[in-house]
């Protein structure tokens, strides 16, 4: 039997396991699918508080992993195929084990969707990116471009015009699913070109390891283009992983975890951090705010229910 499983090592599961192990409740974290979520996919984080130098992601991520160790937190590979949270223990399922827990935190994370390029992947971190806020200041100067046609893309193209030299809005459709003051809002940022109906069909140059330009196909006339850029910030959404949890626990409309009171979700004993319930502010800092929050929660849980 365990006190608290975490699922998921990304900045908020490795942030719980930290105070959970601090707190002696030997936590266990199951990793997913994406071990150590997606700072392990940037490279330079400048934001993150007690690094004035800096720190790349994978090095913030494996030090908070020694981290969590130091106090007796225990890893497990695996991803989640099937839980049961109507009743305490909770039993949590990867393909080769079974877990029971009297406490779970769900910091699963959310992914980027990606456009699914080849390209795409391999220059993730060397100047594709999928966080304006993360890696904007990198393109200082720079001509970039933003694919995606929602809020977020016109959101985080306007952000990148006060670094980029150049903003070019890329979206495969001539209507935007944006709301029309976001859209109005780009379209009057002088630093932001739009280029409709585009299809981002591959980002060069992999061979050098950096964004050249991006190969386009215009949607309606097939007619191939290249334009030439330094950056690509891909803004066509995220996806929390909950599907596993799907009624069982309360979400919102795209699926997002709903927490109330901190972090907890609408099964007690069950607490959420991270991008997995937020789809608004997706910092790491706070996410590992979040992760801590869950972790004096499961704390405070496992007190109050000691002979459960
Ligand atoms: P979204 O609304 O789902 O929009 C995703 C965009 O990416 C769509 O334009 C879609 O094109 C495009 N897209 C999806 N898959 C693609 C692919 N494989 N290749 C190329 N393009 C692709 O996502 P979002 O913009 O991240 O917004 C998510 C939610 O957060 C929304 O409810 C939004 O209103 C909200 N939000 C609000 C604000 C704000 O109000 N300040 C800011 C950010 C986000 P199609 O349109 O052709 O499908």
């Amino acid at each position: 039997m365990n006190n608290v499983i975490i699922i998921g090592s990304g900045c908020a599961g490795l942030t719980a396991a930290i105070y959970a192990g601090r707190a002696n409740l030997k936590p266990v974290v199951i990793d997913g699918f994406e071990p150590g979520g997606q700072l392990s996919l940037t490279t330079m984080v400048e934001n993150f508080p007690g690094f004035p130098e800096g720190i790349l992601g994978p090095d913030l991520i494996e030090n908070m992993r020694k981290q969590a160790q130091r106090f007796g937190t225990e890893f497990k590979a695996g991803v989640i195929t099937e839980v049961d949270l109507s009743k305490r223990p909770f039993t949590i399922k990867t393909a080769k084990e079974t877990f029971e827990t009297r406490t779970l935190i769900v910091a699963a994370g959310a992914s980027a969707r990606m456009i699914g390029l080849e390209s795409e992947r391999k220059l993730i971190g060397y100047g594709v990116s999928t966080c304006a806020t993360c890696d904007g200041y990198f393109f200082r100067g720079k001509e970039i471009a933003v694919v995606g046609g929602g809020d977020t893309a016109m959101e985080e193209a306007n952000f990148l015009s006060k670094f980029a030299s150049r903003v070019h809005l890329l979206h495969r459709r001539n209507e935007f699913r944006a709301s029309k003051i976001m859209v109005d809002r780009a379209r009057s940022n002088e630093k932001i070109r739009f280029v409709t109906p585009v299809v981002v069909e591959d980002i060069s140059d992999v061979s050098k390891g950096g964004v050249e330009n991006v190969k386009l196909r215009n949607a309606e006339t097939n007619e191939i283009s290249t334009l030439p850029v330094e950056g690509v910030f891909i803004a066509i959404g995220h996806e929390p992983n909950t599907k596993v949890f799907r009624g069982q626990l309360d979400m919102d409309e795209n699926g997002y975890l709903i927490t109330n009171n901190g972090s907890k979700t609408n099964v007690p004993g069950v607490f959420a951090a991270g991008d997995v319930q937020d789809h608004h502010y997706r910092q790491a800092i706070t996410a590992a705010g979040s992760g801590c929050m869950a972790a004096l929660d499961a704390e405070r849980f496992i007190d109050a229910h000691k002979d459960a």
